[in-house]
């Protein structure tokens, strides 16, 4: 095992990394912006390294400051968190080529499923369920493209092969608009991310998200955990997440799951990941692969009993997979909820002085957060401040646990959106379970 790992991120996820790592007795390393001495990992780290000024691009993505401090530091491994430089194959080369273990897949599989062509193909020849599509990029010949159009049917969507956070996509409903589509996407995915590659999928009008857990060791084993339903979303960004998704029996979950097992050890996989699916009409299809630690994992974590961060870093110190399939059983339900420092009216960040904060507590709660009395949000970074997460026996008896954990949060001196998430545990129709991916925006009245 590692005995030092530093941690290239900030926040609720930097303070998991660094829990994690003193229950495997490993010494941690924090690095941190100018604006960030402050945070709870910085003071609570072994060591803490200052990697530059507040903007993103001068610290945490800052790659020559932050192997630095992994230098002066004698640090043995890097674990990335999300975000930042988590999906960044360069970096993890230039981790490894530095001499220091990447927390996460090779970087040549991060390079493979970053490219969602490539992705799918691969997961296609995994059998795992894909969208129909074009099987491959667009090129600029018109009759074909208007051939692949008519093939799979009426509304598609142009996407974006180097594409993400919900950016580089055109949904298409008619043949008229189908070219200059493609020219308009190409365009944009040129200028957004370096790279003009576009695909084709069927559209899909009313799906939920529902996404698959695994984690791998780089010696052929894989598992899945289960699965989360992710589709209260606005603007494509997830607001609450559970696990399991409403309605999955055990048999569909095991199919799709062993399918996604079977996707890690043709692309030889290690650590954790997740496979993103769109589920609509009782059929998965798959959209991408997340190649490291997501938001949403303790919901996992908590129907699962497994440490999923602690199997990224056993993997990442190649050891063998410490589970079998055997092992895992889903127990009960489990809610995630993030919540933001934003006006829950207008969805504006609200940075500024937290004067007083109060945790809720008790039997199957649990508040994975940076925040404490007098710390300041900075307006820099990602606005989400915390993630409260609650698990029931039940998914009846989750959502009424949620209900009380959110009246028993108290956070003064900024706006966050936890009124927001009073709403979304009182509706009716959430409470029922299996809203799709529009629903959130549909009950805001967006
Ligand atoms: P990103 O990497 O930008 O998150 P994804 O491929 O995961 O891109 O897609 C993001 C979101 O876009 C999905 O969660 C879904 O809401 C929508 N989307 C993507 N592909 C389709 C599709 N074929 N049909 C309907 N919606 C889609």
């Amino acid at each position: 095992m590692f005995k030092k790992v530093l941690i290239a991120n900030r926040g609720e996820i930097a303070l998991r990394i660094m829990r994690c790592c003193r229950d495997l007795d490993i010494k941690t390393v924090a690095v941190y912006s100018t604006v960030d001495r402050d945070l709870k990992h910085v003071r609570l780290a072994d060591e803490a390294v200052c990697i530059g000024p507040p903007a993103s691009a001068e610290s945490y993505l800052n790659v020559p400051a932050i192997i630095a401090a992994a230098e002066i530091t004698d640090t043995e491994a890097i674990h990335p968190g999300y975000g930042f430089l988590a999906e960044n194959a360069d970096f993890a080369e230039r981790v490894e080529s530095s001499g220091f273990k990447f927390i996460g897949p090779k970087s040549e599989t991060i390079q493979l499923m970053g490219d969602k062509v490539s992705a799918i193909a691969e997961m296609k020849a995994a059998g795992v369920p894909c969208v129909p599509g074009s099987d491959g990029p667009l090129d600029d010949d018109a009759a074909r493209n208007r051939k692949i159009a008519k093939r799979i049917g009426y509304p598609v969507i142009i996407k974006a092969a180097g594409g993400g956070g919900g950016r580089g996509m055109r949904v298409v409903e008619s043949e008229e608009e189908l070219i200059e589509s493609i020219a308009m996407t190409r365009a944009e995915a040129q200028a957004a991310f370096s790279n003009p590659v576009v695909y084709m999928e069927k559209f899909l009008g009313k799906p939920r998200h529902v996404e698959f857990q695994i984690i791998a060791d780089e010696h052929g084993n894989a598992i899945h955990l289960g699965e989360r339903d992710c589709s209260m979303q606005r603007r494509h960004q997830k607001v609450v997440e559970e696990a399991p998704a409403p309605g999955i029996t055990e048999e569909v979950r095991n199919r799709i799951g062993e399918r996604c097992v079977a996707a890690c050890q043709r692309i030889g996989y290690r650590g954790a990941g997740t496979f993103e699916f769109l589920y609509q009409g009782g059929e998965f299809y798959f959209i991408e692969m997340n190649t490291r630690v997501q938001v949403e994992h303790p919901v996992t974590e908590m129907v699962t009993g497994v440490d999923i961060v602690k199997e990224q870093i056993f993997a990442a110190a190649g050891n063998k997979l410490r589970y079998s399939q055997d092992d895992i059983n889903i127990n009960g339900h489990a809610f995630e909820c993030r919540i933001n420092a934003e006006d829950p009216e207008n969805f504006l960040p609200s940075p500024g002085t937290i004067n007083q904060y109060h945790a809720p507590g008790g039997l199957g709660v649990r508040v994975d957060t940076h925040i404490y009395n007098s710390y300041q949000v900075p307006p820099n970074y990602d606005s989400m401040i915390a993630k409260l997460i609650v698990k029931g026996n039940t998914r009846e008896t989750a959502i009424a646990r949620m209900r009380g954990a959110l009246s028993e949060v108290f956070i003064d001196g900024i706006k966050t959106n936890i009124a927001l998430h009073e709403r979304i545990f009182l509706d009716e129709n959430f409470r029922q379970g299996g809203t799709d991916i529009h629903y959130l925006e549909k009950m805001l009245g967006l």
